[in-house]
């Protein structure tokens, strides 16, 4: 429960996030520097402190005279949002972190430390739309749109995070980002693209990190995912499916009543087609619901000779769910399908569980 109190500082509903250096493209930071009275060469210093250096505090901006700094740092470096808590489990290498942004609105971020790199799984939106019943953030539904520096911030946290040693195993840098924290990626189109931008522009303009690094999550919103395959990234799709038939996808994933498998699947081969990557299949295993093994054979008929990949993760159950995991048998017998068809799969390590690692826990349990 929030402390009372701390949210006395609220914005009205409806109203705007703060407009911040990471919603602008270089372009655009020129104007608004100039618009202060600055020489628009600032833009780039501010931008170099900001994505390169990860460095927000003005007083270290030393190559910029000190007259102007707060005034570049009140307006192009509004804070967006706080720290309610970190949560860690696995030895402290997996924290979530749960952020109130500037109305009060709460989402969360996980950083995800393996032997061998770092993944960040960020949130698009608060809560969400789609009203998948097994996710926790469908419940709640949608509270609005995150700006793209909401969505941008989050990484910057997590690599200062990493920089500064916070996570054991000594200074680390990000290798992969994933759309898969609290929102529908694609409904919220354009701030997740120019976020997607501003991630992997070169520094100083941009944060530098790899498009191939970053995985964007959706139920199946058939007209962006071409609209996103026409913007010639090569950022990786990944596409919820959970179910090969639209009787069953129609009751799990709501949306499929618009888009149906064959439309999804189709955008979804476009999308490797025009990326040249292989599209990533999500089914959550759902004991007796969508784990029988002539679901899988049907899945199967469905992906193979395609550029795809399945990612089979084990259902985390939400608080008072009636369902949950897979028996460990039907899971490797729902592999075995797949792989007798010659579809690459993996099984999703589970990590985070007990702090409720999935989608949308830590926020549902704030609320
Ligand atoms: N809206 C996007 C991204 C957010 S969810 C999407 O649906 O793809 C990221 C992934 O977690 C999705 O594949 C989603 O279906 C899955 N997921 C949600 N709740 C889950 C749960 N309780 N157990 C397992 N996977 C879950």
């Amino acid at each position: 429960m929030p402390v009372p109190g701390e949210l006395t500082f609220a914005a009205p509903r409806g109203a705007k996030p703060p407009r911040h250096l990471a919603d602008l493209t270089p372009g655009e930071r020129r104007e608004a520097v100039a618009a202060l009275g600055e020489k628009p060469f600032r833009a780039g210093q501010v931008s170099r402190h900001y994505f390169a250096r990860l460095a927000d505090d003005p007083a270290h901006w030393t190559d910029i005279p000190a007259a102007s700094r707060d005034r570049l740092a009140s307006d192009l470096l509004p804070d967006l949002m706080s720290v309610v808590r970190h949560v860690s489990c696995d030895g402290d290498t997996t924290r979530k972190t749960l952020w109130r942004l500037f109305d009060g609105t709460l989402v969360e971020s996980v950083l995800m430390r393996y032997p061998d790199r770092v993944t960040m799984c960020i949130s698009s939106q608060a809560g969400c739309g789609m009203n998948c019943p097994f996710c926790a953030t469908g419940q709640a539904g949608l509270t609005r749109n995150l700006s793209t520096a909401e969505i941008v911030h989050q990484i910057v946290a997590g690599m200062r995070s990493l920089r500064d040693g916070e996570i054991p195993g000594g200074a680390a840098r990000l290798n992969n980002i994933v759309f898969m924290g609290m929102g529908e990626p694609l409904a919220n189109y354009k701030k997740v693209v120019g976020a997607i931008r501003r991630l992997t522009d070169p520094e100083p303009d941009g944060l530098g990190l790899s498009q191939r690094g970053i995985t964007v999550s959706t139920v199946g919103l058939v007209p962006a995912m071409h609209r996103l395959a026409d913007e010639d990234m090569k950022v990786r799709l990944a596409l919820s499916l959970h179910a090969p038939d639209d009787e069953l996808r129609d009751t799990l994933v709501p949306v499929n009543t618009r888009w149906k498998v064959s439309e999804v699947l189709d955008a979804a081969w476009n999308y490797a087609e025009r990326s040249g990557r292989r599209v990533s299949i999500e089914y959550a295993l759902i004991k007796d619901i969508n784990d029988q093994a002539w679901r899988a054979d049907l899945l199967a008929r469905k992906l193979k000779n395609h550029r795809v990949h399945v990612n089979l993760i084990p259902l985390n159950p939400t608080p008072g769910s009636k369902w949950t995991a897979s028996r460990p048998e039907d899971e490797r017998e729902f592999v075995r399908q797949l792989e007798k068809h010659g579809v690459p799969v993996t099984v999703r390590d589970t990590r985070g569980q007990e702090i409720d690692g999935a989608c949308g826990q830590l926020a549902a349990a704030e609320r």
